[in-house]
Parts: structure tokens; sequence; C-alpha cells
């Protein structure tokens, strides 16, 4: 038995597929949803969904959005997703140093609190960005090794 996961950013479908457990990182923490899961809505943090399925698993960061689980289907609307497997982490370190430079402008001509929620959400996104992508990547490679 299996349930329909959907995950859609602002600009794409990220993920689209049948699989037996989503791992979504809901408001209230970590929430494993199975097939025939109760119907709710919740808030997404900033962090990792995981589906699973028996021969499969991956790995999407997520920052921010919603999920919404029904029974059949689990639709998660994500302010930016992507697959960590699709991560590149020369833009994302690249994108980290940026936003560290222009908040330290910043901080030093003070002031804007827009320009600044901007830019901490933009350093949030390289950092989760560079954390999924060590973090998942050394695992896969480590199985793989230890399979060798
Ligand atoms: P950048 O400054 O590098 O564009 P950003 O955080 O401003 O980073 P977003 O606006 O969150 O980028 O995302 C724009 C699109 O690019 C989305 O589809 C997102 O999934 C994708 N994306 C952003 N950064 C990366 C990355 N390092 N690797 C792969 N895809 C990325």
């Amino acid at each position: 038995m299996t349930i329909r996961c959907e995950i859609v950013s602002q600009d794409r479908k990220v993920f689209e597929g049948d699989v037996d457990i989503v791992v979504l990182p809901g408001a209230d923490g970590e929430m494993g949803i199975l097939p025939h899961h109760a119907p709710l809505l919740t808030t997404l943090k900033f962090g990792v969904i995981t589906v699973r399925t028996k021969t499969d698993e991956q790995n999407f960061t997520v920052a921010g959005g919603m999920a919404e689980v029904q029974p059949q289907i689990v639709t998660v609307l994500a302010d930016a997703a992507e697959n960590v497997a699709e991560i590149d982490t020369v833009r994302a370190e690249s994108a980290r140093q940026r936003a560290q430079e222009a908040l330290a402008n910043l901080d030093k001509s003070g002031g804007d609190m827009d320009a600044y929620l901007d830019l901490e959400a933009a350093l949030r996104r390289s950092n989760l960005r560079l954390d999924a992508a060590k973090r998942f990547r050394t695992a896969r490679r480590s199985t793989v090794a230890s399979e060798e």
C-alpha cells in the first residue's frame, strides 16, 4: 500500500510519486505520514522531506511552506524545494557568502528591515542546502562503500 506524494515549489514540480512513507519537518516536529493518514494541514519548518519506497529513498530540502495530508495523498507547497541529489553546492556556497557579506554591510549602514529579512532568509536557505548536501550525500557514499 502506498501514498501519493507531490512536492511543488513556487517555480516547479519537484517530486511526484507513490511512496510508502513521507517524513515532513512539521511545525510541531518531524512527522511520518503513512497511507490512510488522517487529514491535516500543517506549516513546514526549514528542513528535509524524506520519501521512501521499498527500494528507494529521496531527500528534499524545503525552505518553509505548507503540507496538506489526505488519506491517499500528501501535497507539499514549498516556498523553495530541491532534491538533495540536485543541489549545486558551489552555487549554495556563493549564495551563502553573498548573503553574509550583504548582511555585514547592512549592519554598518543600519536600518532596512525588509532587506535584512530577505538576506537572513537567503542565508538560511543556503545553509540548509549546504548542510543537507553534506549530511545526505556523505551518508549515501558511506552506505555504498560499506556494501562494497
Ligand atoms: P541563488 O541566490 O543561488 O539563486 P536562492 O536561495 O535565492 O539562491 P531560490 O530563490 O530559493 O534561490 O530558488 C530559485 C530556484 O533555484 C528554485 O527552483 C530552487 O530550487 C533552485 N535552487 C536554488 N539554489 C539552488 C542550488 N544551490 N542548487 C540547486 N537548485 C537551487
